[in-house]
C-alpha cells in the first residue's frame, strides 16, 4: 500500500473520494501512515443512506429467498479465507495488533460469515397455536438501512458481526468505522460487492463518529444500529434511538473480575488469567482486569503470575512471536499512563511495570508493558473504571460472600472468570456473578454460536447466536381467516341495518 494514494470509501455502492478532510491511517508500532483517505463529509452522509435505502427497496436482495442470500454470504466466508493472509496484514498495519493475533480475527470473521448463512438459510417463521377461526403465523421481515458503527480494536471481527447477520436478514447497511481504522471495512465492502452482493447493499462511511456517527443514528431513513464503543457514546446513541423509537444494539465497556479460588489449577489459572488481561495488549472490552485471588494462595501466584507477566514478548506486530503489540495511538497511551498515576497517588503498589517501554523500535510506536498493581482496594477509581490497557489490578479476598458482592461492585457486568477445580462450586459462584459471559477454568474463548452482550453500563442487546439474526429483523404476525361465514360483529350489524 502506497502513502500517496487516496482511497476511495464506498458510498451506496460509488467508489470515489470522501468529500470530507483528508486523513491518514496510521501504524500504531511506528507512527508512520499506512493509507491516505478523504473522511466522508455530512453530505456523504445523505447520499450514502438515501443510495441504501433504494437499494434496500429496489436491489431486490431483501427479496431474494433465504438460500440465495446464504449463497452470498458463503462466498464472502470463501473469499475473506482466500484473501486471509492480506486482510490480516492489512489489520496489522490499521491497528497494530500481532499478525498471530489478526489472523485469528480474520478466520473468525470468515467463520461468522458461514454461521450467519446458515442461520439465514435454516430460519424457521413459525405457525402458533391459532384460537379462533384463523391460522396466525409468526414472520420475520428486514428493517431497511443499518448503521453498524464500530471501535478501533478488533474491526474486521465487529464489523463481521455486524455485517453478517444484518445481511443475512435482509437489510442493507451502512458502517461507521472507527476513524483511526477504517481500512478494513472498506476491504469488507469490496469482497461482499465481489461476493454478489448488490451495489448499495453495504457502504462504508470513515470519519468523526461525533459527526458521521450522529448523523447516521438520527437519520430517519436509518432504522436500526448496532454499535460497539464506549459507554458514553452508547448512552448518546440510546438516547437519540429512544427519540426516534429505533432498535439499538450496544456492545460497550467493561471491568471484569477474574477470579482465582483456593483450589484452582494455578498452571491454568495463572495462564488464563495472563492471557484474559494482557493479550491485545488489554484494548478488550472483555479484559480481565479486576484480578481477585484467594488470600491462602495470593502470595505464591502473585510471584508465578507476575514472572510469566514479565515474559510476556512485547514488541514488532510483524514478529510471529510477539504477544503484545502496541497501544493504539498516543493519545492512548498516555491515557493508559494517566491511570498508573491515578493508581499510585491512590496507594497502589506498582508490582510489575508501569512505565513506557523505551530504547530501540519501541521509541517508535506506543509501547506499553504489562502492568501489575496491587495494594488498592475495589472502590478505587482504577478498579471502577475501563483503562482499555494492559493494566491489572490484583486484589486478595477472604470468603466468598464478601467475593461476590465486590465483583458486582461495577457499573459494568460484561464478563467475569472463575478458576476452580470444584465445578459445583465454580457453577455456583457462576450462577451469582453478574455479568453478560461467565467463564470457567478459560477465559476471552468466542464461539459465534453463543450470544454476546453486557448487562448494566456494559450494555443492550446480545450478537452472535442463531438468533443474532433476528435483532436485525421486526416480527410480524400474519392472521388467516378461515371462517365459512362473516365476522359475527360483522353478520349482527348487517342484520339490523335497514
Ligand atoms: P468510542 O465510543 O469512542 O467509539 C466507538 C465508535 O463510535 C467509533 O466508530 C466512533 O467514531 C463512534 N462514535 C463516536 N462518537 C459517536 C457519536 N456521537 N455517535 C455515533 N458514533 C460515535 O469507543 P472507542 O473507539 O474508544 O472504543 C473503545 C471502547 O469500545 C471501549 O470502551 C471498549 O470497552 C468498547 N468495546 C466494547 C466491545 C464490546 O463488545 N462490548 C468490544 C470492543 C470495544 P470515531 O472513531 O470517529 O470516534
Amino acid at each position: 500500500m502506497t502513502t500517496e494514494q487516496t482511497l476511495p470509501i464506498c458510498i451506496a455502492g460509488q467508489w470515489r473520494l470522501g468529500r470530507g478532510e483528508r486523513y491518514a491511517s496510521y501504524y500504531p508500532a511506528t507512527g508512520e501512515a499506512v493509507a491516505w483517505l478523504n473522511a466522508a463529509s455530512l453530505e456523504d452522509v445523505e447520499e450514502t443512506v438515501l443510495g441504501a435505502h433504494q437499494a434496500f427497496l429496489h436491489s431486490g436482495w431483501a427479496q431474494r429467498k433465504p438460500h440465495e442470500r446464504a449463497g452470498v454470504l458463503y462466498r464472502i466466508a470463501q473469499l475473506i479465507r482466500e484473501q486471509s493472509e492480506e486482510l490480516a496484514q492489512l489489520q496489522r498495519q490499521d491497528n497494530g495488533k500481532p499478525i498471530g493475533e489478526t489472523r485469528n480475527l480474520v478466520a473468525s470473521a470468515a467463520g461468522t460469515f458461514q454461521f450467519f448463512a446458515a442461520a439465514c438459510e435454516t430460519l424457521e417463521e413459525t405457525i402458533t397455536p391459532s384460537r379462533g377461526d384463523f391460522v396466525t403465523m409468526s414472520v420475520y421481515e428486514p428493517m431497511g438501512v443499518v448503521a453498524a458503527i464500530t471501535p478501533w480494536n478488533s474491526p474486521i471481527a465487529s464489523e463481521a458481526q455486524k455485517v453478517a447477520p444484518a445481511l443475512a436478514a435482509g437489510n442493507a447497511v451502512v458502517i461507521k468505522p472507527a476513524e483511526i481504522t477504517p481500512l478494513l471495512a472498506l476491504q469488507l465492502a469490496r469482497i461482499c460487492e465481489e461476493a454478489g452482493l448488490p451495489k448499495g447493499m453495504i457502504s462504508v462511511l470513515p470519519g468523526k463518529g461525533s459527526v458521521l456517527g450522529d448523523a447516521l443514528t438520527q437519520h430517519p431513513l436509518v432504522k436500526r444500529v448496532s454499535f460497539t464503543g464506549g459507554t458514553r457514546t452508547g448512552k448518546h446513541i440510546a438516547h437519540i434511538a429512544a427519540d426516534k423509537m429505533m432498535p439499538v444494539s450496544l456492545e460497550l465497556g467493561g471491568k471484569s473480575p477474574t477470579i482465582v479460588l483456593d483450589d484452582a489449577d494455578l498452571d491454568h489459572a495463572v495462564a488464563g488469567v495472563l492471557y484474559g488481561i494482557f493479550s491485545s495488549s488489554g484494548e478488550a472490552c472483555i479484559a480481565g482486569s479486576r484480578l481477585f485471588v484467594a488470600r491462602s494462595l495470593y502470595e505464591p501466584f502473585m510471584q508465578r503470575l507476575c514472572a510469566a507477566a514479565a515474559t510476556i514478548r512485547v514488541g514488532n506486530p510483524e514478529d510471529e512471536t510477539t504477544q503484545m503489540g502496541p497501544l493504539i495511538s498516543a493519545a492512548h497511551r498516555e491515557s493508559v499512563e494517566r491511570y498508573v498515576a491515578l493508581g499510585l497517588s491512590e496507594g497502589g503498589r506498582l508490582r510489575l511495570g508501569g512505565e513506557r517501554l523505551r530504547g530501540g523500535d519501541y521509541d517508535k510506536g506506543f509501547f506499553f508493558p504489562p502492568t501489575v498493581f496491587e495494594g488498592l482496594s475495589n472502590d478505587r477509581q482504577v478498579c471502577q473504571e475501563e483503562i482499555f490497557g494492559p493494566v491489572l489490578v490484583a486484589m486478595p479476598f477472604d470468603d466468598e460472600t464478601d467475593l461476590v458482592k465486590q465483583a458486582n461492585d461495577s457499573i459494568y457486568a460484561l464478563a467475569a472468570g472463575i478458576w476452580s477445580r470444584d465445578y459445583k462450586r465454580a457453577w455456583t459462584l457462576g450462577r451469582k456473578i453478574q455479568a453478560g459471559t461467565v467463564w470457567i477454568n478459560t477465559y476471552k474463548q468466542f464461539s459465534i454460536s453463543t450470544p454476546f452482550g453486557g448487562w448494566r453500563d456494559s450494555g443492550l442487546g446480545r450478537e452472535k447466536g442463531r438468533l443474532g439474526i433476528l435483532q436485525y429483523m421486526e416480527q410480524k404476525s400474519l392472521y388467516w381467516g378461515m371462517n365459512e361465514q362473516p365476522l359475527a360483529w360483522a353478520s349482527e350489524h348487517r342484520e339490523v341495518a335497514p
